[in-house]
């Protein structure tokens, strides 16, 4: 479903991305670790072309993401083109950036209908059974301001699947959320993996990859230094790095 071959990606001299490879298969659940400003964020980014890549190539689900080949050159696509990749694409962030001015209901069907196409009537039914799904069917008419941090990040989840995306970004969900409020998020994304979505994980939350990912890729310094399954990584690191950073987070 992923396939990032040797993505590179520098802002101004700094390279921040220095060649990762990696694949993430349909269905699997990848959680992505490292410490702070080892390049988790911008590698998500750089998946829906929210950050143009300087070198490698990324394909989502077989497409060439961001750029068109023809003959031996390749070109960045039209905004159009490259808008249409990133609606398959649902991605949750840190902070949930809902639209303040609308209720959960609304945030929700808002790309459906405005990106989509999709009727009103159809979204909302839609709508409804997904704020359903992450337990929110009381909340449904309730602006952000009246929802608590975590019940804002699972509406931001519901928005983000109304689209039907084929694979979910997710970048540290539940780090800006209080700790009592962490597991329901959590809940909702184990749900979510169990239905078979694809999914990367930018997380600090070591259970929740130990318990829900499939792989567990550790990145430093904008490489990936180690990559495998949940015990290898987490359990028996073998990197000197890997190892202190996940005694760090213990
Ligand atoms: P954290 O755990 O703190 O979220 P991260 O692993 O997500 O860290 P990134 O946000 O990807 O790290 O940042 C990696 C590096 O890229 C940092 O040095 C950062 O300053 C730099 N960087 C990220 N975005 C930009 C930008 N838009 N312009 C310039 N530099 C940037
Ligand atoms: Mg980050």
């Amino acid at each position: 479903m992923v396939d990032a071959r040797a993505i590179r990606k520098s802002f101004g001299s700094n390279e921040v991305l220095k060649g990762i490879t990696l694949q993430v298969e349909q269905g699997q659940v990848l959680c992505l670790l490292g410490p702070s400003g080892s390049g988790k964020s911008t590698f998500l980014r750089c998946i829906n072309h929210l950050e143009t890549i300087n070198g490698g190539r990324l394909y989502v689900d077989g497409e060439l993401m961001g750029f068109r080949e023809k003959s031996d050159a390749i070109y960045e696509m039209k905004p159009g083109a490259i808008a249409k990749q990133r609606s398959e694409i649902g991605m949750v962030f840190q902070r949930f950036n809902l639209f303040p001015h609308l209720t959960a209901l609304e945030n929700v069907i808002e790309a459906p209908v405005g990106v989509k196409g999709i009727s009103k009537t159809d979204a909302v039914i839609k709508a409804k059974e997904l704020l359903a799904s992450v337990g929110l069917s009381d909340k449904i008419n309730h602006y952000p301001s009246q929802l608590s941090g975590g019940q804002q990040q699972r509406v931001a989840i519901a928005r983000a699947l109304a689209m039907e995306p084929k694979l979910m970004l997710f970048d540290e969900p539940t780090s800006a959320l209080d700790p009592e409020l962490v597991g329901d998020v959590l809940d909702v994304m184990r749900k979510l993996a169990l239905s078979g979505m694809t999914m990367i994980v930018v997380t600090h939350e070591i259970g929740f990859a130990r318990e829900v990912a499939d792989r567990v890729v550790f990145m430093d310094d904008g490489i990936v230094v180690e990559d495998g399954t949940p015990s290898q990584v987490i359990d028996k690191p073998k990197n000197e790095r890997t190892k202190a950073f996940i005694n760090s987070v213990l």
